[in-house]
C-alpha cells in the first residue's frame, strides 16, 4: 500500500515548497545533476554545495592578484590585509560573539591542535582529556597525541560512553565528572556528534566542566551553520569549525575558530600574523599578539581559499540563523515523519526525535543489518539521492534548509521503499 500512500503525498510535498518563504535559497546554489535531472542532495553536512557566486568570487581575487599583484594586499575592493574583518563579521552571529572572538584560519584538525596548546594546560592531577566514545577520529587523535606530547599515556584518555540507545545524555557526564573532575584538565566535545546526529546541550556542558574546574573545547563541524549557537553567553572556552559542511565554503575550506574574549591572554604557538597588526610590519622579536581571535594565526592567510567563504557565508547573515533553523526543523521533521509513517518496519532512526536535540541531520540504520544497509545506500546513490555511509551501519541524509525543498524528503523515502520492493523482488 506504500507506493499509493506516497502518491498523495506529491501534491503536499510541492505545496509545502510552494509555500515555503526559503525555498527559493535554493536558485543561489549549483544543485549536481543526476541523469537529465538534479541530485537529491542530502550531504551538506559532509561538503557543501557550491553558492553560484563563489565563482566570481573566486574571479575577483584571481584578478586583484593579477591587476595588482602585491599592492593587492592594501589595495582595491577588499584589500587582502583586511580579509578578516568582513569574515568575522559574517561568523559572529553564525555562532553568537563578538566578531573579535572568531577568526578564520587553517583546517578544523590543525586548529583543533592549536586551541588544544593553549587550552589543555595539564598540572598536577589534572591531566585528562574528556571526550565521547566514538568521537570523530581526527578529535580522537587531537587528544591521543597532545597526551603522548605530554608524556602521558591513554590512561588519561577518559571516553564517555554512550546509552543503550547510543545517545550521550549530559547527566552520563556529570557523572563522570562528579567521579573523575579532579582528574580532568579538558573536555573535547562535539556540538553535534558527526555518527548519530545528536545535538550536545553545549551551555549545560560548559557549565558542568568549569564547576569542576576544566576548560572546554568544542568541535562544532556539524553544528557551525546547523543548530544556533550563543559561545560567548555559555562561556565556551575555545572552540573551532571546517567551513565547507553546512557553510558551504568548498573543499577543504578554511576553518573558523573563537576564543572566549576572557583568554586573550593565554599562551600560544605563535606566528608572525599573529602579531598585533599595527606593528607587525616592524618585524620585531618580541610577539606582541593582536586582540581576540585574530592573535591565533600564525601565516598570512590563504586568499584564494578564503574567496568562496565571502559569498557563501553572504546567506546566512542576510537571512539569519533563527531563520534558517525553523526552516530546518520543517524539512527535517518532514523527513522524519515520512520515515516514520512509511517506512518504520525498515528503518530506525538513530537521531534523537526531541527538535532540541538535533539539527539537519537524521542517521538511519536498516533494521535488516548491515549488509542490507550497504544494499539501501547504493540504491539511493544509484538514484541521485545523495547521503553518505558512516561505519558500521550508519546512512546519514541531512536535509539542508539552504538548498533542500520537501520534495527532496519524498524523492528519498519513495527510493527506501523503491528498494524494500526490489529486495523482496
Ligand atoms: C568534518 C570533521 C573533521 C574534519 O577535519 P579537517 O581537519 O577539516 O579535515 C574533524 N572533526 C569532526 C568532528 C568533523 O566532523
Amino acid at each position: 500500500m506504500a507506493p499509493a500512500a506516497l502518491d498523495a503525498e506529491e501534491p503536499r510535498a510541492l505545496a509545502l515548497d510552494a509555500a515555503d518563504p526559503l525555498s527559493a535559497c535554493r536558485d543561489a546554489f549549483l544543485i549536481p545533476p543526476h541523469g537529465t535531472g538534479e541530485q537529491a542532495y542530502f550531504c551538506g553536512n559532509s561538503l557543501g554545495l557550491q553558492p553560484r557566486a563563489a565563482r566570481a568570487a573566486l574571479d575577483a581575487e584571481l584578478d586583484q592578484w593579477a591587476t595588482r599583484a602585491v599592492e593587492g594586499h592594501f589595495e582595491g575592493m577588499h584589500p587582502w590585509l583586511d580579509v578578516q574583518d568582513e569574515l568575522q563579521q559574517m561568523l559572529a552571529p553564525i555562532v553568537g560573539a563578538a566578531p573579535a572572538d572568531v577568526v578564520v584560519m587553517n583546517a578544523l584538525s590543525v586548529n583543533l591542535q592549536l586551541l588544544l596548546s593553549s587550552f589543555y594546560r595539564p598540572h598536577g592531577a589534572r591531566r585528562a582529556i574528556l571526550i565521547e566514545q566514538g568521537a570523530f577520529p581526527s578529535d580522537h587523535h587531537v587528544a591521543v597525541s597532545h597526551l603522548a606530547w605530554r608524556g602521558l599515556g591513554e590512561d588519561a584518555l577518559i571516553e564517555v560512553a554512550p546509552d543503550a540507545q547510543g545517545l550521550f545524555a549530559t547527566a552520563a557526564f556529570a557523572e563522570v565528572f562528579a567521579r573523575q573532575g579532579d582528574r580532568i584538565a579538558l573536555a573535547l566535545l562535539p556540538g553535534v556528534q558527526y555518527r548519530n546526529g545528536q545535538v550536545f546541550d553545549v551551555a549545560a556542558l560548559t557549565e558542568l566542566a568549569h564547576r569542576h574546574g576544566a576548560m572546554v573545547c568544542f568541535d562544532l563541524a556539524h553544528a557551525v551553520g546547523n543548530v544556533p549557537l550563543r559561545l560567548a553567553d555559555w562561556n565556551v572556552d575555545c572552540a573551532a569549525w571546517c567551513s565547507y559542511k553546512y557553510l558551504n565554503g568548498g573543499p577543504g575550506a578554511p576553518g573558523g575558530v573563537f576564543v572566549h574574549a576572557h583568554h586573550a591572554q593565554r599562551p600560544r604557538l605563535a606566528g608572525w600574523w599573529g602579531h598585533a597588526q599595527a606593528t607587525r610590519f616592524q618585524m620585531a622579536a618580541e610577539f606582541v599578539p593582536e586582540q581576540g581571535a585574530r592573535g591565533w594565526q600564525l601565516s598570512n592567510p590563504p586568499i584564494l581559499a578564503m574567496a568562496p567563504l565571502h559569498a557563501s557565508l553572504a546567506p546566512f547573515a542576510n537571512i539569519g540563523m533563527p531563520t534558517l533553523r525553523a526552516r530546518a526543523l520543517r524539512l527535517t521533521g518532514y523527513l522524519d515523519e515520512l520515515l516514520c509513517t512509511h517506512a518504520a518496519n525498515i528503518i530506525e532512526i538513530l537521531t534523537p526525535g526531541d527538535e532540541s536535540q538535533r539539527g539537519c541531520q537524521l542517521s538511519l540504520r536498516v533494521r535488516a543489518g548491515r549488509e542490507a544497509g550497504r544494499s539501501l545506500f547504493a540504491h539511493l546513490i544509484a538514484h541521485g539521492v545523495i547521503g553518505d555511509w558512516r561505519e558500521p551501519d550508519v546512512i546519514r541524509l541531512a536535509p539542508v534548509p539552504l538548498y533542500n525543498r520537501h520534495t527532496d524528503c519524498l524523492r528519498a523515502v519513495r527510493a527506501i521503499l523503491d528498494w524494500t520492493r526490489g529486495a523482496r523482488g
